[in-house]
């Protein structure tokens, strides 16, 4: 029986959960689920000045809602208990010590104004900056004097000499670093705290963790945290380093360029069935086409697929996928999806029927809110297309125009065929002027339903306004 996959996602909840966070924890659920294996969601908050209570909960809120369910974390539990890495003290400090009794690390005194010195001799020199080992032979005398002086030591790990250190990596391909190449580093910081290549690494280890797609800023991490492993005669897991999504431009995400946070982007109405279609496709080919379900996405994930190249994240294709999104909502779903947008206590038959008649126009509940104004309440004022529309139709088409709208209120067919006698008119030069009067656009949806919505009266007041 081969053993079970086991992915994570192990974000820091210091800030919001960005797109860029979201395809990570996307793809490790995936590869999960397509396996039938176990996804954890593992909470790295050892950093306590920068994580905040809000932060976490927002972000379990989020994978909620975009579908990302975990078998293990949070609120869910499970056998490597408990998940959020600030409660894990205790199996820090035992692995440490494990690590202490073979003689792997040692304290370091250094202060980061004499670390900061060092690396800039050797930036000087044309060295690769990296730990000079001062601390490294210290002698018990020596230490003695330091702690006497009231310095508080970080750990650091010992760094084997002459190492080749090799994997493959899932996207990347065959690795290799020397471990002369990289300086002892930290393993607890100073004020007592485990450093992130450890914390992340034992844990990995510890909650058996198969498989770690992240982030290609961590895959020069990888050979420290393989050398950590070994040292405490752990498992380490395969790792897959996933090339960076940029924006447009190709510059890092950030806010310039619309919404890229979860929470920002539902706000706006954007649907998960939108954010998990864009995110599948960015960075992992698929010949897959067309919106598809978490089940689908799951069976059409594969590793072979992770490209190396930065993804670009297209507002386009963004407001694409949730184009097919809105198409994809169930009636009623769709109904609930605009009811924010739409007056309070409105008729369910009346709404559905509204919706209905918008919803090929709608990308974004703001949308919807302009033609509930149209129909609902008042339009805004026309546009300058409208204006033209309205000014080369003139006020006796409009004369004619509202003359027929009292015996055809709310009757599109009827009344167009009434003022296409009346006037002559046909074609656009029939519909549009008279839809620019009834909505201030010249475009958007079939008129006939949204007139049939339209409280009484309301026809013949617009049509009206532009008859003088
Ligand atoms: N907390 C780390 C991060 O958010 C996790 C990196 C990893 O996935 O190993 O960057
Ligand atoms: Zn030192």
């Amino acid at each position: 029986m081969t053993p079970a996959l086991v992915t994570r996602f192990a974000p820091s909840p210091t800030g919001e959960l960005h797109l860029g966070n979201v395809r990570t924890a996307l793809f490790n659920w995936l590869l999960a689920r397509r396996d039938g294996g176990r996804f954890i969601l593992r909470i790295e908050d050892t950093d306590l000045e920068r994580s905040r209570a809000e932060h976490l909960a927002q972000l379990l809120e989020d994978l909620r809602w975009l579908g990302l369910d975990w078998d293990e974390g949070p609120e869910v539990g499970g056998p490597a208990a408990p998940y959020e890495q600030s409660g894990r003290g205790p199996l820090y400090t035992a692995a440490l010590a494990r690590l202490e009794a073979a003689g792997r690390i040692y304290p370091c005194y250094c202060s980061p104004l004499e670390l900061e010195l060092s690396r800039k001799a050797q930036a000087a020199a044309g060295r690769p900056p990296r730990y000079a080992g001062t601390c490294r032979e210290l002698d018990a005398a020596q230490r003695a004097a330091h702690q006497a002086a009231g310095r508080r030591p970080t750990l650091r790990f010992r760094v084997p000499a002459g190492r080749e250190l090799v994997f493959e990596d899932l996207v990347h391909g065959h690795q290799l670093f020397r471990s002369d190449d990289i300086g002892d580093f930290v393993v607890r910081r100073a004020d007592g705290g485990a450093a992130f290549f450890f914390s992340n690494a034992l844990d990995d280890s510890l909650m058996g963790v198969s498989v770690v797609l992240r982030g290609e800023d961590h895959l020069s991490n990888t050979p420290r945290q393989l050398l950590l492993l070994e040292a405490l005669e752990l498992p380490a897991p395969r790792y897959g380093h996933l090339a960076l999504l940029v924006d447009a431009h190709g510059a890092p995400l950030s806010k310039r360029e619309g919404a890229v946070s979860v929470r920002e982007l539902r706000a706006q109405g954007y649907l998960p069935a939108a954010l998990l279609n864009l995110l599948f496709r960015l960075g992992h080919s698929s010949p897959l086409q067309g919106l598809l379900d978490r089940p689908a996405l799951a069976r059409g994930f594969d590793t072979a697929h992770l490209g190396r190249a930065a993804a670009r994240l297209d507002p386009v294709q963004l407001a694409g996928w949730q184009k097919e999104a809105v198409q994809a909502l169930s009636p009623q779903a769709a109904a609930d999806w605009l009811a924010p947008v739409l007056p309070a206590g409105l008729d369910p038959t009346v709404r559905a029927a509204f919706v209905a008649a918008v919803r090929a126009n709608v990308v974004l509940p703001a949308d919807a809110a302009l033609w509930s104004a149209v129909v609902f309440g008042e339009p805004p004022p026309p546009d300058a297309a409208a204006r033209a529309v309205l000014q080369e139709a003139g006020p006796e088409f409009f004369a004619a125009a509202a003359a027929a709208s009292l015996q055809h209120d709310r009757d599109w067919s009827a009344l167009a065929a009434a003022v296409k006698s009346a006037t002559g008119r046909k074609g656009p030069a029939l519909f549009k002027p008279l839809r620019c009067a009834l909505t201030g656009l010249d475009h958007g949806p079939e008129l006939a339903p949204l007139l049939r919505l339209m409280p009484e009266g309301r026809v013949h007041e617009r049509l009206s306004r532009h008859a003088r």
